[in-house]
């Protein structure tokens, strides 16, 4: 078997056995470049992380198979494949050669589409395909080829800085380059949504807007939670999403939450919804952690050694944009201090950002967030009350009071409505179990510290 079909067969087996998203993004543009007598492969990746990726995650299942097309194969080794059209290889930038052009200009200026409202920077390019989202991913790659037609609604939810917005804008461009006007997508923030329709009631022109809407083969709303509990901006979207919906087009919908943990929303709208298709994106792992600061760091034509990708990976674990705000500032360092990194400084640079996010942040506040999320009060919260429905909560605040804020526990209980510290201790220890059991709970303790942190 000649290198090119044996590379073949072996790619159209492992497509089996792992999700076509990561096989796409891994392992497209490989190429089994060599096979010597010692019976060593050779394969060659696009770029360094597909190259770690694959090494670390698929050495097992792609020698197995190989070896199972040809036994005389003993081993594997990967490279990365260089060449005009690839991107740079990975190295470490050295200033004393190369002067960092702070203003970019082989960046094109983007500018956000005024007929579609989508960004460009927004594409399935530069967006990292993960554990965390690739069933999200799966789904919008489906949704692209087959519009309207399957996972309709589509409904995506997940925490703060998870890449929603980019996901739910990298479908609406992806499809207006493959079907550039034939579809018509248009891309609205919720709150713009509300905002219209208020100006449409006060001026009288609702008409205007609901044909605005309703000639769209593609709508996205980004983070839909807003619109809960408004009742008229309800009204008119329901409405809406009945008549695009009847008519087979697009609908495309994100949230912080999943529609039945948005209180106010009305019934028949949750279960327009539920009748979709929902995935969520969860926090980045180690593992794709890497990939985003790799890939991040290549947009910028940058790049850092593998083991301070690694030591920013393992610190930074929030989510995707406090990754890119670190990022930023190892470039601005890097730009206005010295390029000459060490982890020392990587993680003085981290630490003090980390710290910064939090200094700001009061038990009250913090008690305050926890009080609104399940549409109660701080009075109910710290009150005597037994009542069942105030329990959680009220355990889940003393648990960040602790976790976020580090107070004592006597400091905790007093903050609490006076009560005895062993009841903050008992709380603290009985949450911290159960969010490794519940995935829900887990779920609403993330949500709930990203608010925290958006204070
Ligand atoms: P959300 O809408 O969920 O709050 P965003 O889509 O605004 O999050 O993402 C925050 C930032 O992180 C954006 O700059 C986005 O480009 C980036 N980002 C998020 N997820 C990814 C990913 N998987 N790959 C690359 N960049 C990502
Ligand atoms: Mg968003």
């Amino acid at each position: 078997m000649d290198l090119k079909k044996l590379w073949q067969t072996t790619l159209s087996e492992l497509e089996l056995q792992i999700s076509r998203p990561n096989f796409l993004t891994w392992l497209k543009n490989s190429q089994l470049i060599e096979k010597n007598k010692e019976g060593q492969i050779i394969i060659g990746l696009a770029n360094n992380f597909a190259k770690e990726w694959v090494e670390n995650k698929y050495h097992k299942i792609i020698l197995g198979i190989l070896r199972s097309l040809d036994e005389t194969i003993k081993g594997i080794k990967y490279t990365v494949i260089t060449g005009p059209t690839k991107e740079p290889a990975l190295k470490i930038r050295n200033t004393q050669h190369e002067k960092i052009n702070k203003s970019h200009p082989s960046f094109p200026e983007l500018k956000i589409d005024p007929e579609t409202n989508l960004h460009p920077r927004y594409n399935f390019n530069s967006f990292v395909v993960g554990s965390s989202n690739e069933l999200a991913y799966a789904a919008a790659s489906a949704i692209i080829k087959d519009v309207g037609k399957k996972y309709n609604p589509f409904f995506i939810y997940g925490g703060v800085g998870l890449g929603k917005t980019h996901l739910i804008q990298a479908i609406g461009n992806e499809i207006k380059q493959l079907y550039k006007n034939r579809i018509k997508t248009k891309y609205v923030p919720s709150e713009k949504f509300v905002n219209e329709v208020i100006w449409g009631i006060r001026n009288k022109r609702m008409d205007d807007i609901k044909s605005r809407y309703r000639n769209i083969d593609v709508l996205i709303i980004d983070d839909i939670q807003f619109i809960g509990g408004k009742e008229r901006s309800e009204e008119e979207f329901f409405h809406t999403f009945n008549a695009l919906y009847e008519n087979n087009k697009q609908i495309i919908i994100s949230s912080d939450r999943p529609p039945a943990a948005i209180p106010t929303l009305e019934e028949r709208l949750r279960s327009r919804f539920l009748g979709g298709m929902i995935a969520d994106i969860g926090l980045p792992d180690y593992e794709m952690r890497v990939a985003i600061i790799k890939t991040k760091l290549q947009e910028q034509n940058s790049a850092l050694s593998d083991d301070l990708c690694g030591l920013i990976a393992n610190k930074v674990r929030k989510n995707v944009r406090e990754i890119e705000g670190i990022l930023n500032k190892i470039t601005f360092y890097r730009e206005n201090k010295s390029d000459d990194l060490t982890p020392a400084i990587i993680e003085e640079i981290i630490d003090s950002s980390i710290q910064q996010s939090f200094k700001n942040i009061s038990p009250n506040q913090v008690i305050k967030v926890v009080a609104e999320f399940f549409e109660t009060t701080p009075n109910e919260l710290t009150a005597r009350s037994r009542r069942k429905e105030i329990v959680e909560p009220r355990q889940i605040a003393i648990f960040l009071l602790r976790d976020i804020l580090s107070l004592s526990y006597p400091n905790i209980g007093e903050k609490m409505g006076k009560r005895d510290h062993s009841t903050a201790i008992h709380s603290y220890e009985k949450i911290s179990e159960e969010i490794n059991k519940n995935r829900d709970l887990n779920q609403k303790v993330i949500l709930i510290k990203e608010l925290i942190y958006k204070q």
